[in-house]
């Protein structure tokens, strides 16, 4: 993740009854079949056991997804001398990839660290990245639950994967490494290098970066239009707008994995896999009910997913695993209160208002995202309340942290002393923003940006479509405060907000700014009334965001069993796997590597 501010875009089972009922009438083994193929062509998450009645393709490596991870993946397996196949849900690669600033983690002693004097090794890597000692100022721990197998395995792998990188055409900034979007990257060393955009058009404006710029500017395009070109040149096939619905393994309690069936715009297909299948779909954020296991309070109204709408986390990959036999794995990674799985958001008044990512109308989804949100430059320029109109928090506060490169100075490692010398400062603003109204629910519910003319004046806004979003009620304007919350109806919106709540917290908040004190927030020197109309309430609903815990892996990124005994054929890596605290692209990277590798050469007796 990069630091807002800096950011160029910143600126401008039922399987049961019917299904059973049908397949009763063919024979014992082409039942299964029935049933799986009738649960997929339902989207339902069903166990795949035994083969279908036919294989439509078939290939010795099925990767699914053409993200982070399933595009190494594919182009590892494919140069071991494998044939791939791909399969990828949205109309075009990338995943959440595609839509990062292209910060990338990959250390243990890349050629980058080396020219830039910057000691580092795959233990030192492992060190950190397991150091149990390391805390943030809210007590939460960053590494302490990672697995050490699967951490032993990256800091292993990392520095070749770094080199593999620049080999597939992945041109990085020239400069050395540095911190900048790091999050849980290990506090020894710098780490983050940074994939130049180059020519490649962004998906965030449907242009490539001005020229000037191309070889500064970060991207994740200039990460995976690269990896698509060599996995195209090496010969993988991709098939774009192919969904995995499920997952074929001998049988529900043991064999190995057989392939897949998949959706083609309600087209089904079935396509073995004679070595293996790797799920690398990207994790789970995007699915209300998988993700609300770890976090009961991430009901619907969190719909804004960072990535989307580019390409979904729908725990697909999950799902299907899970009901083939495959276990979760690492879950504290998914609720501790560190990095950026819930974040606060960086625009207002849009669907999607992740702080590090904002569409613009020449995007290829732009129509799916409908608006650009207006970039908050000081949070100064507004108040936040909830549903019922009554503030929680200090709107200037942030959210979570996450260590860092040369966070902790002094720096001892697996020492008592860096936990003892952590201040304790905990920055609640995601806590008190998901608590609720107190009835009884679950969720949050919506959190809305009040503010004025003289706001929009300040900020230079233009409160108006393409910024914001009026049709689907994610923005609303209003002559007076009252009215404004009257009006205020949408989906999400469970609860009517009473406009006597919205008037008494703008008065109470408009005496705090003539005394130069908030005494119920502790917001600094609140600078600003809100007191000339016309009054707007904009969406400003925390974004999920990382998938950190996912399924059960090994070290060469097996996919394993409740037992943990592996599930022969299946691999999987980066969100969608669990084990592993970090966010994003190296893992993502380095897992799908590992998991290419290793796929290539699986071989069965029959
Ligand atoms: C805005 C943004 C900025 C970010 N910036 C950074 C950064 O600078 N540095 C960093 O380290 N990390 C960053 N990240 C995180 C990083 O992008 C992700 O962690 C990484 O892309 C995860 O890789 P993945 O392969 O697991 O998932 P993805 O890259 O999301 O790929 C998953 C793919 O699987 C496909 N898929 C899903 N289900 C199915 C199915 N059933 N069938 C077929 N295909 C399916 C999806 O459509 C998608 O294309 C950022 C994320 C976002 C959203």
């Amino acid at each position: 993740m990069q630091s807002s501010r800096s950011h160029p875009l910143m600126k401008s089972g039922n399987c049961a009854r019917t299904i059973g009922q049908r397949a009763a009438r063919k024979p014992a083994a082409e039942r299964q079949t029935v049933k799986a193929a009738d649960a997929a062509s339902q989207g339902l998450p069903c166990a795949a056991a035994g083969r279908p009645v036919k294989w439509n393709r078939e290939a010795d490596v099925v990767v699914i997804g053409a993200g982070g991870a399933g595009l190494p993946a594919a182009i590892v397996a494919r140069e071991a001398g494998a044939e791939v196949v791909v399969v990828e849900a949205a109309f075009d690669i990338g995943g959440h990839a595609i839509t990062s600033g292209g910060h990338i983690p990959l250390g243990g002693g890349t050629s980058a660290q080396k020219k830039a004097g910057i000691q580092d090794s795959p233990d030192l890597l492992f060190q950190d990245l397991t150091d149990w000692s390391v805390v943030q100022p809210n007590g939460f721990p960053d590494y302490r639950y990672n697995d050490r197998q699967i951490i032993r395995a990256f800091a292993d792998n990392s520095a070749s994967v770094f080199e593999w990188l620049v080999a597939h055409g992945v041109v990085f900034i020239d400069k050395g490494p540095d911190r900048f979007g790091g999050m849980s990257v290990g506090n020894s060393c710098v780490r983050e290098m940074h994939a130049a955009a180059m020519d490649w058009p962004w998906v965030q404006t449907g242009r490539p970066v001005d020229p000037a710029i191309r070889a500064i500017t970060p991207t994740g395009n200039g990460l995976m239009r690269p990896l698509e070109a060599a996995a195209r040149k090496a010969g993988v096939r991709i098939l774009l707008e192919h969904r995995m619905e499920s997952i074929y393994r001998e049988s529900t309690e043991g064999g190995r994995v057989l392939g897949i069936a998949a959706d083609h715009k309600g087209a089904k297909l079935n396509i073995m896999a004679r070595k293996a299948v790797i799920i690398a779909t990207g994790g789970s954020t995007g699915n209300v009910n998988f993700r609300r296991m770890f976090d009961p309070r991430l009901t619907e109204e969190y719909c804004g997913l960072a990535g989307m709408p580019w390409s979904d986390q729908d725990a697909s990959g999950e799902i299907a695993a899970m009901a083939i036999g495959a276990s979760l794995w690492g879950l504290y990674n998914q609720t501790g209160e560190f990095g950026s799985n819930v974040t606060k958001p960086g625009t207002v008044g849009c669907q999607y208002n992740y702080r590090n990512l904002r569409w613009f109308p020449g995007s290829p989804v732009f129509h799916l995202a409908r608006a650009t949100g207006l970039f908050v430059a000081d949070w100064q320029d507004l108040i936040l309340v909830n549903m019922i109109g009554k503030r929680f928090y200090d709107e200037c506060a942030d959210q979570y942290s996450a260590n860092n490169a040369g966070e902790i100075d002094p720096y001892a490692p697996c020492s008592y002393l860096n936990a003892r010398n952590v201040t304790y400062d905990p920055p609640n603003f995601i806590n008190a923003a998901l608590a609720g109204i107190g009835d009884g629910e679950n969720g949050g519910g919506p959190i809305w940006a009040i503010f004025d003319a003289d706001a929009v004046a300040r900020e230079e806004w233009n409160p108006a479509p393409p910024e914001v979003d009026m049709e689907r009620g994610f923005f609303f304007s209003a002559p007076t405060l009252r009215d404004l919350a009257a009006g205020i109806v949408m989906k999400y919106q469970r609860v009517p907000m009473p406009p006597e709540n919205l008037e008494g917290t703008v008065a109470r908040y408009n005496s705090f700014v003539d005394q130069g004190k908030d005494t119920d927030f502790g917001k600094p020197a609140p600078r600003h009334r809100i007191a000339r109309p016309p009054f707007y309430a904009a969406w400003a609903t925390p974004v999920v965001h990382d998938t950190r815990a996912g399924l059960r892996i090994n070290a060469k990124c097996q996919v394993q069993d409740v037992s943990g005994v592996v599930i022969p054929g299946l691999y999987c890596g980066g969100e969608s796997s669990g084990g592993f605290g970090q966010h994003g692209l190296a893992r993502a990277i380095c897992q799908g590597y590992i998991a290419g590798k290793h796929a290539a050469v699986e071989t069965w007796s029959s």
